[in-house]
């Protein structure tokens, strides 16, 4: 009788790795709707009744690693390579700002050299500049999603930022696994990937005054339910502030067609547990739900929002770049304008009792706790 075990596991204060992998395995219907109804309770108790936006511009496309299941890896050369001119930017960041997104998130390819760093720099002073008011004194906020740097790098970034209490990095590791990492990842050289290296970086974004996030892919062929477990813990050693995470799914850019890829229907219920297991062992953090998850299910950020997450990312890059950045098949939402995009998007979070956090920072309340501001948090209850 898995309902019996599920109810006593999710009636403890504390889970086990046992209990952690029992949680991460349910398929059946009434098993998912326990955790599922708890996750969502315990988010609401932790983190209110708000889902946050982050609105998300893909910078570039150019990337010097070859993370062997994206397809924008340094070796698909099927890709046209693009990279977004500053105006082009600044006005996608006021764009989210003026309609009421607290923060914005840049991401890109992997780039190390002083070109990129200073055109980040570049994007990140004008931003600023231009978002700043009386009401928003620090400007938009920003999350930046720009792979593994110096702390160096992190720290001039964080500066032409201009919003310390707003300014958040995210770097997944991918997965605990040392084997299965080193299959994922073949760039030798300078640019080599490798989990120390992410693990370092963590650190290096804690030094340098980021709410810190990271995350895996779930559901990577070779995968186990105890190394998803070893991630959870990974993410508690590391006292992680925010997660993005979603599901594994094949690309057609990427060189692992032989792997195959899970099952879209549980994958989707794998991906959607490890986001509510998640969110009951790390407590009050942010957690994403990933724009992965609706490439597999329409519904299936919203799906990540009734699982325990309360932060999505629209994409409001520009439309003639959206091709240009498919990490992986099926990426959803190429020609919904950033308009569209919201619009649908709010109706939907609505629809599972939820609003969003229009002009609000939205930071994780583990952070703000870590900082001794804890009165800053969001109010706990519907406005
Ligand atoms: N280059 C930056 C960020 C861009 S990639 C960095 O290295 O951090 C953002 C994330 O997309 C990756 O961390 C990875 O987890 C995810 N991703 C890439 N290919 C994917 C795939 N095939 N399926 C699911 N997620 C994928």
């Amino acid at each position: 009788m898995t309902i019996e075990k599920t109810r006593a596991v999710l009636a403890k204060s504390e889970l086990s790795d046992e209990d952690i992998v029992h949680l991460l395995s349910l398929q059946n219907l009434d098993d998912c709707r326990l955790l599922q109804e708890m996750a969502y309770a315990r988010t609401t108790e932790l983190m209110g009744n708000y889902v946050y936006y982050r609105g998300l511009i893909e910078l570039s496309n150019i990337c010097t690693a070859s993370c062997r299941y994206c397809g924008i890896r340094r070796e698909n050369h099927d890709v046209k390579r693009y990279t977004m001119n500053l105006d082009e930017v600044v006005e996608a960041a006021v764009w989210a700002a003026n309609n009421g997104y607290g923060s914005i998130c840049l991401q890109a390819g992997e780039r190390r050299d002083e070109k990129f760093i200073a055109y980040v720099e570049e994007a990140l002073v004008r931003i600023h500049a231009a978002t700043v008011s009386p009401e928003r004194p620090e400007g938009v906020g920003v999350t930046l999603s720009l792979g593994q740097q110096t702390l160096e790098t992190y720290r001039r970034w964080a500066k032409a930022a201009g919003c310390p209490s707003q300014l958040r990095y995210l770097g997944r590791f991918e997965t605990s696994n040392p084997q299965l990492f080193k299959v994922l990842h073949g760039t030798r050289g300078d640019h080599e990937k490798e989990l120390e290296n992410r693990f370092q970086m963590l650190r290096d974004l804690r030094t340098a005054g980021y709410q810190v996030g990271t995350g895996v892919m779930i559901g990577i062929p070779g995968q186990s339910l105890e190394d998803l477990c070893r991630d959870i813990r990974t993410f508690q050693k590391f006292d992680i502030d925010m997660i993005g995470m979603g599901p594994y799914l094949l690309s057609e850019g990427g060189e692992l067609q032989n792997f195959g890829q899970m099952a879209p229907e549980p994958l989707l219920q794998l991906a959607l547990n490890m986001i509510a297991v998640t969110r009951l062992v790390l407590g009050p953090i942010n957690i994403a739900a990933a724009t992965a998850l609706q490439a597999i299910k329409d519904n299936g950020r919203e799906l990540g929002v009734a699982y325990g997450a309360n932060v999505v990312m629209p994409n409001l890059s520009p439309l003639q770049y959206r091709t240009g950045y498919q990490l992986y098949d099926g990426k959803p939402n190429l020609k919904d304008s950033p308009e569209q995009c919201a619009r649908s998007l709010e109706a939907r979070i609505q629809s599972i009792d939820r609003q969003i956090g229009w002009n609000m920072s939205g930071s994780s309340r583990r952070w703000l706790r870590r900082q001794g501001r804890p009165n800053e948090e969001a109010p706990t209850q519907k406005a």
